[in-house]
């Protein structure tokens, strides 16, 4: 494939247009750092697009705008074309991201701390969560079922919270030696919470109970309610540029709300679709796709079976499992951009790159394709036709060489339908640390591509 960098051939005026895309990215991350926040914020924004809740619509017609929220957790916006049953071109992505969870019993002391215990989500690079600032966020349930909402560390005045790390001085014999995966071990993760005791002999954990009066007082918590709780240590701050010439954003969660803020901006500008077209933003991807709010389960046909059961006289299961399997997806996942520091893992004609615009994998796993969705030819070339057509840029990119490794993405549950599916994302760099680059190209492109793609008859 003959591709370049696309910032050589970009006008000014184009230039001034993808740094304005990229400033409202950025506050949109910014504001929406767990699945729960970025639901929440999007929920407002579809209202305020003309969505509204599809369990509350009686009937629907042709140009309709609809959503629906799954549990605060996962959310999926639809607008209904000149029909439904030729298919829905979707456009599937994730929004939770690799973090520590609290534990359900969480707070202990040691030495006079009170430490945050945690269980790490998803594939982290432990030792990159030491020593640097994290902010908690989430959700946590009083006795009387109140629902309390948290968000600590993200303001300057707030307080933030961090993993212990050793210092190198004392490294030599307890971590020196040790792989990187156990540089900080699973165990090790633990959030300094405080350090104030109160005074009184009488108390075993001094610190532990000054936090847990002070969590009472600010909070309405209770040492149990963590049980009934959702709290997830992130990394603190916000999105920035990257590079002197601002070529690139770095922050936290771009895998995979990258795709999500995307494809929404894309949905938001579809005016009268052929096509019903949808975006589906699903949860739990970075754990296996595992549980109730994530896209193994029957929510795909709940959500198509609403949609055709609002427009269809004599509406029956072979209608929606027809409509499934006539329908198209974008998998639509960030990839591995070629690293110029660690080239080696890269097979440099089948890597993406940075800046070069939307990359496709064919498919993602690499140890023989083994649990892969193997995209077919004849899919991809409906998808170069109506690409070329539309100038879009795109590059084709695995995540690296054979046997090196790999990782999977939503495509094969989809796949599962029949539905014909390709990942597509742009590519990052540092994808799954605290700090994840992208570039300010290809996230426009990716935008400018997902439009199209919704067009696809
Ligand atoms: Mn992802
Ligand atoms: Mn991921």
């Amino acid at each position: 494939m003959n591709r370049e960098n696309l910032w050589k051939n970009y006008t000014e005026k184009e230039k001034i247009r993808i740094f304005k895309f990229a400033e409202e990215y950025k506050a949109y991350l910014n504001s929406a750092k767990t699945e729960r926040e970025f639901v929440t914020v999007t929920e407002e924004e579809l209202k305020k697009n003309g969505f509204t809740d599809i369990m509350k619509k009686k009937n629907l017609k042709k140009g309709d705008r609809v959503y629906f929220n799954n549990r605060g957790k996962n959310i999926i916006a639809i607008i209904i074309g000149k029909d439904i049953r030729s298919g829905i071109n979707m456009i599937v992505s994730h929004i939770d991201s690799p973090r520590l969870d609290l534990k359900p019993n969480p707070v202990k002391e040691e030495e006079e701390f009170a430490l945050l215990n945690t269980h790490y989500y998803g594939g982290i690079k432990k030792y990159q969560w030491a020593a640097t600032p994290l902010a908690l966020h989430g959700v946590i349930f009083l006795k009387d079922g109140k629902k309390v909402s948290l968000s600590i560390g993200e303001k300057e005045d707030e307080p933030v919270f961090s993993v212990p790390d050793i210092l190198p001085h004392l490294a030599y014999n307890v971590q020196d030696e040790r792989k990187a995966r156990e540089v900080i071990k699973g165990e090790e993760l633990k959030l300094l919470f405080g350090n104030i005791p109160i005074k009184d002999e009488n108390v075993k954990n001094q610190v532990r109970q000054h936090i847990m009066e002070k969590l009472k007082k600010d909070y309405g918590i209770d040492d149990d309610d963590f049980f009934t709780a959702e709290l997830e240590a992130v990394p603190s701050g916000k999105l920035r540029d990257v590079g002197i010439d601002r070529s690139m954003i770095g922050g936290y969660g771009q895998d995979d709300r990258i795709c999500a803020y995307t494809s929404l901006k894309a949905l938001y500008d579809i005016k009268d679709p052929v096509k019903t077209v949808m975006v589906y933003l699903t949860d739990k991807e970075e754990i296996g796709s595992e549980g109730s709010t994530s896209l193994k389960t029957t929510l795909p046909e709940l959500i198509v079976g609403k949609l055709l059961s609002l427009t269809e006289k004599n509406y029956n299961d072979q209608i929606l499992r027809e409509t499934l399997w006539n329908s198209k997806a974008l998998s639509s996942d960030v990839t591995a951009a070629m690293n110029p520091v660690f080239k080696s893992v890269h097979d440099s004609e089948n890597v993406a790159r940075l800046s070069y615009g939307l990359a496709f994998a064919k498919y993602t796993g690499s140890r023989g394709k083994v649990l892969a969705n193997d995209a077919d030819a004849e899919f991809l070339q409906e998808i170069r036709q109506i690409f070329d057509k539309n100038k879009i840029k795109y590059q084709s990119g695995g995540f690296g060489k054979v046997d090196e490794g790999g990782g999977g993405t939503v495509a094969k549950f989809l796949a599962y339908y029949g539905i014909r599916t390709v990942d597509a994302g742009p590519a990052l760099l540092s994808m799954h640390s605290l700090f994840e680059i992208s570039s300010k190209a290809d996230l426009y492109e990716t935008y400018r591509a997902y439009k199209v793609f919704f067009e696809l008859n």
